[in-house]
């Protein structure tokens, strides 16, 4: 199926039932409103001129009208470039000229983000971009009348000429161990992937689905909103960005039954002052994704927020996302240890990146996926394609993992982050996992740093619970003595109040690296 005739059957089976809902501004859609707002915004592309394949650019904040947009490309077959809310000129610069994007969609303005600001100033050196249109903007009533002059038969003949595995959209990875990399992906890459995502947690019509994670990444517009509409769920925005009061306000106010999030966003809603106040009740299941997981804070996410089906989820921007989830029925062993099993009709192997062949059951190695799921490819890098798809069309993720004997797989961590120190391989997230017991230590993360005696020695940063208390390279050694290898002690120990991040919440263990080394001198 393409995404546009997913969409009208959602619409035709749940024509009554609430679609979208907009916490900020109170604006609400019903599934037949909703077909109806995106044919429109449709039909006013298709009177811009946008052609089958013709890249529209998306960079907005979370907001109703983004998902409009990306139903009413992927309706006319024009390839939708999601571009990171966070960017600024010179990367938004970039990403429309490296992508060719003729019509960019944005908002006007966002707390110290003046977007329009910021396109008009790289507009003259984008020499595709031919229209601009802002949300919240009389241009914006301005763009959605011109659709009278495409009536619904031009829309009906462009849906005649797509197919499933045409190109519809390019998503820029999260950007956490370089510059970001354009995945080209089909109508068939992520339908089905939102759609199996959300079958696994058991979502219906019934179900509301709380998305404080950013639209532009795959984790909101993939597991979120396709994974939402392809069951005739309702989608519901606490705000533009992540607010974590925001999110549990929605949660409540909004009876939300399932709740998304990186775990740091987790963290920050169960931090909150006033966490007890909030009514979580109607809360069942739930993803959290896109990074390891602390076990304590799955414990609390479970209890605490009433989540007790929260599944995991593993996967990358290249692969659709998601390669492997949890199950409703895996017990917390499973859901704390592993990151699930692989996902329906796609293949996980786990290999030595030295010889290609499959290691043996609980052995670390490349995880390498192969499916419907795995990308087009790299956005016109045919060379960055060819680096991680093989010839066998097996995708590889450049993170270390290992499956266990009974299918489940578990994250070791990326190659890149890996450590080796005086030969020794040392996986960092061994060590913040049992820093995270730490009674001083509210979060942490170990990096290498480059040593002349060893190769590498180990940093840890640590986020204390108490901002105006200390902690010691001596206090952390004399925790971990005895119950942590001698080489995987931390030699360095700083206290830093935030990690550096990327918009769709990951820590940039890159720009600790370099900050870390430029401070080591
Ligand atoms: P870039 O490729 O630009 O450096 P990125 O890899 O963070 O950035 P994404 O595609 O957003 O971009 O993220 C995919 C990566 O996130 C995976 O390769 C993996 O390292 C990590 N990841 C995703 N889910 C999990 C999880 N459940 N546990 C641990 N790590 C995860
Ligand atoms: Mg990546």
């Amino acid at each position: 199926d393409t995404i546009g005739a997913n969409l009208d059957r959602t619409v035709t089976a749940f024509a009554d039932r609430e679609a979208l809902v907009d916490c900020p501004s109170g604006r609400r859609w019903t599934y037949a409103q909703l077909g109806r707002d995106v044919d429109e915004v449709a039909r006013a592309l298709l009177a811009l001129g946008v052609a089958k394949g013709d890249r529209v650019g998306i960079w907005a904040p979370n907001c109703p009208e983004w998902v409009l947009v990306q139903y009413a490309t992927a309706k006319i077959g024009a390839i939708m470039v999601n571009v990171n809310p966070a960017y600024r000129t010179h990367e938004l610069e970039y990403v429309l000229n490296q992508s060719g994007v003729s019509v960019l969609v944005s908002a006007p303005r966002h707390k110290s983000s003046d977007y329009r600001e910021m396109v008009e100033a790289v507009r003259e050196r984008c020499p595709a971009l031919r229209a601009v249109v802002y949300i919240g903007d009389p241009g914006w009533d301005r763009f959605v009348r011109g659709a009278a002059a495409r009536g619904p038969e031009a829309l009906a003949r462009r849906a005649a000429e797509l197919s499933c595995d045409d190109p519809i959209n390019i998503q820029y990875t999260s950007g956490t161990t370089g510059f970001p990399k354009g995945a080209t992906l089909s109508h068939h890459n992520i339908l089905n992937n939102g759609y199996f995502v959300t079958e696994l947690l058991g979502i219906t019509e019934h179900d509301r689905i709380c998305l404080p994670v950013p639209f532009y990444h795959c984790f909101g517009m993939v597991m979120g909103n396709l994974g939402a509409t392809s069951h005739g769920a309702c989608i519901v925005i606490p705000g533009p960005a992540f607010d974590p009061a925001a999110t549990l306000r929605a949660v409540s106010g909004e009876r939300a039954t399932a709740l998304y999030g990186v775990p740091t966003m987790f963290i920050a809603e169960l931090g909150l002052p006033d966490f007890a106040e909030y009514d979580l009740g109607s809360l069942r299941t739930g993803i959290m994704a896109g990074s390891p997981c602390p076990v304590e804070v799955m414990k609390r996410v479970i209890s605490e927020m009433n989540m007790a089906e929260v599944a995991i989820c593993y996967g990358m921007t290249e692969t659709s996302p998601v390669s492997t989830q949890t199950r409703a029925e895996d017990d917390l062993e499973r859901r704390t240890a592993t990151v699930g099993r692989v996902m329906p009709h796609v293949e996980v192997k786990i290999v030595d990146p030295a010889t290609g062949l499959t290691v043996p059951a609980g052995e670390p190695g490349e995880l390498c996926t192969r499916g419907y799921s795995v990308m087009l490819g790299y956005w016109n890098e045919p060379g960055k394609t060819a680096e991680v798809i093989d010839s066998a069309r097996w995708m590889h993720t450049g993170d270390l993992a290992t499956m266990r004997e009974d299918g489940y797989v578990a994250i070791v961590g990326r190659i890149k982050d890996m450590i080796i120190r005086g030969g020794e391989n040392v996986y960092p997230r061994e060590i913040e996992e049992y820093l995270y017991t730490h009674p001083k230590i509210s979060d942490v993360q170990v990096i290498g740093v480059p040593d002349e005696k060893y190769g590498e020695e180990i940093l840890a940063c640590a986020i204390l619970r108490d901002p105006g208390d200390t902690l010691t390279r001596e206090e952390v050694a004399e925790f971990c003595r005895g119950r942590l290898a001698h080489y995987k002690i931390p030699r360095y120990v700083r206290v830093v109040e935030s990690f550096p991040m990327t918009v769709s919440g990951k820590i940039r263990k890159v720009e600790m690296r370099d900050r870390a080394i430029e401070e080591l001198g």
